[in-house]
């Protein structure tokens, strides 16, 4: 089913006049219904992408609601780093993947250019940096990519993909070209993500092909002028750290300020890590059949580290570089953004991000360049440029505890038995939840903040 099908099927077997026109409402500003259809209210906790897309929806059909966001921002895991870049720097997500779905509607609604990421590639192999096209001959090489691309048609055991590697006979020296391809960008390593649960995911994508870029503007103000109407409805700096559902009426919440806050409906979108980690109380916990779950998905720490260079000397037409290093993936994050192209985001995920424990972020610096050097003949040390070069470390941060989550092994089914409702009151949102194949996405996120609201306006109503 394509995704605009999608979008006009989950309008029915809502009643007449509360169906919720999916994203297109979310951008061109709809009337707000005159009566208010409940008169319960609903909080929502995380403003992110799906806590966002979850409040606007029920404000939209006049139910009263609220966002309780920990962070002094909102956006979440689409973040903006205004300093040291002369251009929109995104330290989380920033790549738009596909171009059939509500994320890349929003985006093109919202007025903003995307321009398409470059397929464009260089990749690290026996020290050397190579460009695919010099690679025909090269039967490793070769046998490497046809197992990356038969990913989807796996029927073998549940794995993850380093053992399906190690199954496949696959040579070291092309080990690392797979976890780049396959696991990097998804936030981990190819010793954690299933293959099987991989090869589910494409086969369930619908959200279209090609990665793209907003030319020249911030994600998260793109996001702010789609949800423009909701932002009043945030609460900043409000870490929500207990739940108490125990009276039948009503849902108290306790934030870490010492504030309660009351509602009828609940919705918890915050990063699995969070719930995993009991930094919310759920008094009484929550049922085993969600929290179990949670051992079948994963989320791993990471880094995504911008480094600034004053020339680029990798090309400017290169999209994406693969490597055997502590960052298996580095790409180029300016394109379409800044003219000089000159800044390398360098995406260090799961035990690679692990080894750099108690490291400095300089120190962490200075490894990138110091691998780089070794493949670009200590270029990357000469031009670098500190004053545009910024760490960012998801998995220190309190509110993220990681980068985005994966399937494991055994993880089938996982995100929906997670967001089962508890006691038809309290709801999961977010990334996580995606049923579709596009969990660590920003449009999965908003896609089960679509399927949250639906299964509210159907408990409520
Ligand atoms: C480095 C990186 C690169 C990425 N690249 C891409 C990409 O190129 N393309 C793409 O589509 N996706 C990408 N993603 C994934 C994408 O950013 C996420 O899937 C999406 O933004 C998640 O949205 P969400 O609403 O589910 O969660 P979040 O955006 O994480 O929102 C959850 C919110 O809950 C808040 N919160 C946490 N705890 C509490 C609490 N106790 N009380 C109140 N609030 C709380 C958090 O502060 C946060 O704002 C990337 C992510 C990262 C980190």
């Amino acid at each position: 089913m394509k995704r605009r099908e999608a979008v006009k099927k989950l309008a029915i077997g809502v009643p007449a006049g509360l169906a919720f026109p999916g994203l297109l409402a979310a951008c061109e500003k709809t009337q707000v219904t005159p009566t208010p259809v409940y008169d319960g209210n609903v909080i929502v906790i995380g403003a992110g992408a799906a806590g966002l897309y979850t409040a606007q929806q029920f404000l939209r059909q006049n139910i009263e609601v609220k966002v309780l966001e920990a962070t002094d921002r909102y956006g979440g895991r689409v973040r903006l780093q205004k300093e040291f870049f002369d251009f929109p720097m995104e330290m989380g997500a920033d790549r738009i993947i596909g171009d059939t779905n509500l994320w890349y509607d929003m985006v093109q609604n919202s007025g903003i250019n995307v321009v398409e990421f470059p397929e464009t590639q260089r990749l690290e192999l026996d020290n050397l940096i190579k460009d695919p096209a010099d690679l025909s001959n090269d039967i490793d090489y070769l046998s490497a990519m046809a197992f990356i691309s038969d990913i989807v048609n796996y029927n073998g055991p549940d794995l993850t993909i380093e053992n399906a590697v190690f199954s496949a006979n696959l040579p070291s020296r092309v080990h690392h070209l797979v976890e780049g391809m396959t696991a990097t960008g998804r936030g981990t390593s190819f010793n954690n993500i299933s293959i099987k649960g991989v090869s589910d995911g494409l086969q369930a994508w619908q959200d279209g092909s090609g990665r793209y870029l907003a030319e020249n503007q911030a994600l998260v103000n793109i996001m702010g002028g789609a949800f423009s109407d909701v932002i009043p409805y945030v609460q900043l700096n409000t870490p929500v750290t207990q739940v108490n559902y125990t009276d039948l009426n009503k849902i108290v919440l306790t934030d870490a300020n010492g504030e309660t806050h009351e509602c009828t409906i609940l919705i918890v979108t915050v990063p699995i890590p969070i719930i995993k980690n009991g930094d919310i109380v759920f008094t009484p916990e929550l049922p085993i059949t969600n929290t179990a779950a949670l051992d079948r998905i994963g989320m791993d720490a990471g880094y995504k580290v911008m480094l600034g260079f004053y020339v680029n000397f990798w090309g400017k037409d290169i999209g994406t570089i693969y490597t055997n290093g502590t960052a298996r993936e580095y790409y180029a994050p300016g394109i379409g953004r800044d003219k000089e192209n000159r800044i390398l985001a360098a995406l260090i995920m799961g035990d690679k991000a692990e080894a750099l424990a108690g490291k400095t972020e300089d120190e962490i610096v200075q490894l990138l360049l110091s691998e780089l050097d070794a493949l670009y003949d200590g270029e990357a040390s000469q031009q670098f440029d500190e004053s545009s070069t910024y760490v960012m470390d998801w998995g220190a941060n309190p509110y993220f505890k990681g980068v985005k989550s994966y399937p494991m092994v055994s993880g089938t089914g996982a995100a929906k038995q997670y967001a089962t409702p508890v006691d038809n009151r309290i709801f999961f949102a977010g990334e996580a939840t995606a049923l579709n194949g596009n969990y660590g996405t920003v449009q999965g996120a908003i896609e089960s903040a679509e399927r949250v609201v639906k299964e509210v306006l159907e408990v409520i109503l």
